[in-house]
């Protein structure tokens, strides 16, 4: 059995039409107020035949034959990943979401997560390569001088020049306090970049012409630790077409994403030029890694979908028994809890699109600060949860195919490969759960939490007409609610006798966050089917929904419960 791709293009747009209710934000945001459903379809469609039919066949090959260093220094990317990229620029979307002043087409974010979904799905380790770059453009955009900008910012939007992103040394990977590259000022105004850097994405490759690196690095007037950090744009190639000069020293061999180069970089004095305030790069950095941590969520959610919707096909055909595998009641209860999984995180990873796109975008000031606020709070849940059924889902999805599960032939071996680094790059999921927890919870006087569960509250009151269906998600979006706003004020309460206890509870804080926001998705997404008319689709929906309230959200209360134990020491792990 082929292993395919069916970009879920009716569920795609069920989320975004009908459950989130795009359209009307769209009228809202005097941006995107020509955007109407019918050209959000019809850019998703494209997409979804970009995806399938130009990328996906680059997948597998790609895995296969991997990235290789020449005797100069060049990375290579496989065959067949240049010809793609091509058609992707040809085709426009790398600046989807970007401004139309710099050469985007202004389309709203929750349209390129749709694709990025579609684009991580099909073809991981090349996605590896644009996926930096709305990142990049963003932050050269927000903090770069007049002068970058202008040499820069169109060249990054339309895709004809790709970005990379330099934090990592080897001594510094979650701890980026602890990272010594170096910047020293030039009498021309420029900076000179000593140093290394190790495990960066698409430092160099053969898909663009230049290559610009965003490095994290100190000035020699730097304070120790993260506040002396400053960011700095160093290129392949210099404005005046020499190379700069550092050099890609090694590629890792690694797991899975084989076709996504993984550098070690030295710097050796390389010319770069300060992007924002001295000092002050990882806030400019910052704005960088949200967008990245989102498109991160997104490789895991596309994950889910490729390995789900294989799986089923796989399941239909397969027969044990005499039965096909799919009708077996272990397997059910696996396709199905796939399902719900997937179909519930892609509401709440669009959701964050959708916030992201009102910070930017809607008319009103308050809305866009309130959004800023809910678009940081949901980005560490949709980065950890979603990357983390992206790995097990898709794990989950291989002991469908049992023994052939393990064969190469098969497809799903590589996406449980492919699929386990997002777990860790972007800041690892324990770092997400800290950043939730410590930053975008407790440290923001609860604003932004206050309005989550305010939205949560008012799909809950939707009245449910008489229909006992309905009233079941409303109860348990409620339960949800109280446990949040429990477990909530016992951390809390328990950060003030322990600074450390709010680290013991992150974890679970995060997971049972996700569930809060599934149980509102599922609540949503039934009420949404409902309001259609009856069709096969929305038959399906709701058994899904159905399947998550009853199957997937009983876990919360292990994750709500365990957090609220934070208070109890923990003792150090021991080798015997
Ligand atoms: C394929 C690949 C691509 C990558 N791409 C890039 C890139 O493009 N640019 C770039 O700069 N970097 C990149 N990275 C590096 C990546 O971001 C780091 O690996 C990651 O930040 C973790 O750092 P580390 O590996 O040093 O692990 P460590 O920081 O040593 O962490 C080890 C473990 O300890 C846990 N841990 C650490 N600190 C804490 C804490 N305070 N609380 C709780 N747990 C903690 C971590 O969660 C992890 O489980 C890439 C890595 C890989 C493998």
């Amino acid at each position: 059995m082929a292993y395919t791709y069916a970009a879920p293009l009716e569920d795609m747009r069920f989320v975004i039409e009908q459950v989130l209710e795009a359209p009307r934000s769209w009228q809202a945001c005097p941006s995107f107020s020509e955007v109407d459903p019918d050209t959000a379809g019809a850019v998703l469609e494209e997409a979804a035949r970009f995806a399938s039919e130009v990328l996906q066949p680059t997948n597998a090959p790609g895995d296969l034959e991997g990235c290789t260093l020449d005797a100069l220094g060049n990375v290579r990317t496989p065959s067949g990943y240049r010809a793609a990229y091509r058609a992707f620029v040809d085709g426009g979307w790398p600046a989807l979401p970007c401004d139309p002043a710099w050469g985007g087409q202004g389309l709203p974010l929750v349209l390129d997560a749709a694709m990025r979904e579609m684009l991580s799905a099909c073809n991981h380790a090349w996605n590896m390569y644009p996926d930096l770059l709305h990142g990049a453009y963003e932050t050269i955009k927000a903090h770069g001088s007049d002068e970058l900008k202008s040499r820069y910012l169109a060249k990054v939007a339309s895709g004809e020049w790709l970005a990379a992103m330099a934090l990592t040394e080897p001594g510094a990977g979650s701890d980026l306090g602890a990272l010594r590259t170096k910047a020293e000022p030039q009498a021309d105004g420029s900076v000179a970049v000593s140093g290394q850097k190790i495990f960066i994405s698409g430092a160099d490759h053969d898909l663009t012409d230049n290559v610009v690196h965003l490095v994290l690095a100190r000035l020699p007037d730097a304070v120790p630790g993260t506040k002396g950090l400053s960011l700095v744009l160093v290129p392949k190639v210099l404005p005046d077409g020499t190379r700069n000069a550092w050099v890609v020293e090694g590629l890792e061999k690694k797991m899975g994403i084989k076709g996504s180069a993984t550098c070690a970089v030295r710097y050796e004095g390389a010319t770069g030029w300060l992007v924002g305030e001295p000092h002050r790069g990882l806030a400019a950095m910052f704005l960088m890694m949200n967008s990245a941590r989102l498109h991160v969520g997104l490789q895991g959610l596309g994950h889910q979908e490729m390995a789900t919707q294989n799986a089923l096909r796989y399941a239909v055909e397969r027969e044990q028994f005499r039965t096909p595998i799919a009708q077996l009641p272990a397997m059910r209860h696996l396709l199905l809890r796939a399902q719900a999984l997937t179909e519930g995180q892609r509401v709440i990873a669009y959701r964050a699109a959708l916030a992201i796109d009102e910070a930017h975008h809607h008319a009103d000031a308050d809305r866009r600060a309130l959004a800023g606020s809910l678009a940081a709070l949901l980005t560490p849940v949709v980065k950890a949860f979603c990357t983390h059924h992206g790995f097990h889902g898709a794990a989950a999805a291989q002991q469908v195919f049992g023994g052939y599960g393990y064969v190469h032939d098969y497809g799903i071996e590589q996406t449980v490969r492919d699929a386990r680094i997002a777990m860790v790059y972007e800041g690892t999921n324990e770092i997400q759960a800290i950043d939730l927890l410590q930053r975008k919870v407790l440290a923001d006087g609860g604003r932004a939490f206050a309005a989550l569960l305010e939205e949560c509250e008012a799909e809950a009151a939707r009245p449910a007409d008489g229909d006992p269906a309905l009233a079941d998600f409303s109860t348990a979006l409620r339960e949800q609610i109280a446990a949040a706003r429990h477990t909530t004020a016992a951390v809390a309460a328990a950060a003030q006798a322990d600074a450390e206890a709010p680290l013991r509870a992150a974890d679970d804080y995060l997971f049972a966050m996700a569930h809060l926001l599934l149980a509102w998705a599922y609540a949503a997404s039934a009420r949404a089917a409902k309001a259609l008319p009856a069709s096969p689709f929305t038959e399906a929906k709701l058994q899904r929904m159905e399947y998550g309230l009853r199957h997937v959200l009983p876990q919360a209360t292990v994750h709500w419960q365990r957090a609220c134990t934070c208070a109890r020491p923990l003792p150090a792990p021991r080798a015997s």
